[in-house]
Parts: structure tokens; sequence; C-alpha cells
């Protein structure tokens, strides 16, 4: 287990827990591009139920290019981006990682969606690169 904690900007949102890191992955899509506003959206995955999450968060609603449903969260007094939920992974939660408070557990082991990264983003070489999704 690896313990975490984190919080949004302004502080009313935070969470902690300890978790297994499924997987953490650099995403370059378009639509990591533009809910986070940077080149790109880094996302710790793990289970939903152990993080302990405080504050009002928001959501967002929309569908992903192969239909399912995806949420973003987000801080309703500062907007930061917090968590992001796919329909296709039932209990499952992405914990962005810009918020995480340690910083040591963030090693992403790919970049996803290299066909609509900026093409200015430098990819490490030492990780896998996708075009879009792996398989
Ligand atoms: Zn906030
Ligand atoms: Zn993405």
């Amino acid at each position: 287990m690896t313990k975490i904690s984190g919080s949004c900007l302004c502080g009313s949102v935070s969470y902690s827990g300890d978790v297994t890191v499924k997987m953490t992955m650099n995403c370059h899509c378009t639509d990591c591009r533009k809910i986070t506003g940077a080149a790109y959206g880094t996302l710790l995955f793990m289970m939903e139920d152990e993080l302990t999450i405080t504050g009002d968060l928001q959501s967002y609603h929309h569908k992903s290019d192969r239909g399912s449903d995806l949420t973003k969260l987000f801080c309703g007094t500062c907007g930061s981006q917090m968590f992001t939920k796919n329909s296709v992974r039932p209990g499952g939660i992405g914990v962005r990682a810009g918020h995480v408070d340690q910083t040591d557990v963030v090693k992403p082991g790919a970049n996803l969606f290299n066909d609509s990264a900026i093409p200015s983003t430098r990819m490490d070489p030492d990780l896998p690169l996708y075009a879009k999704l792996p398989g």
C-alpha cells in the first residue's frame, strides 16, 4: 500500500488514503489537454474506496471517443481538476498527479495518445509510447 494525500489550490477539497496504484499514465489526448489546460494530463489509477475525499466536488460528464461515460470531478470553489472516472472501470478513479503531496509516488508507466500530443512535448524515451491506447 502507498500513502497518498493531496488537495486543490484553495484547500477546500482534500483526500488521503492507503492505496494501491494500479497504473500511472501521461495522457496526451485532447480531452486531457483541454480539461487540465496543460500540455498533457498525468493520472494515477486506483480504487475509489481506498480514498477518503472531503470537500465540495463538482462534476462534468461527457462521452469518450469509445462511447463510455466519463466524469470529471473538480473543486467547486477554485476549479482545480481533481479526479476522473470512466464507466468501463466501475469503482476505479484517476487522481490527477499535480496535487499529490507525495511527488515521488508519481511514476508514469507510459505515454498515451501520442497522435494528439502537442508536437513540442518531449516524451521519455524509456517509457512505452502509444498512438492512442495500448492494445
Ligand atoms: Zn479548491
Ligand atoms: Zn486523456
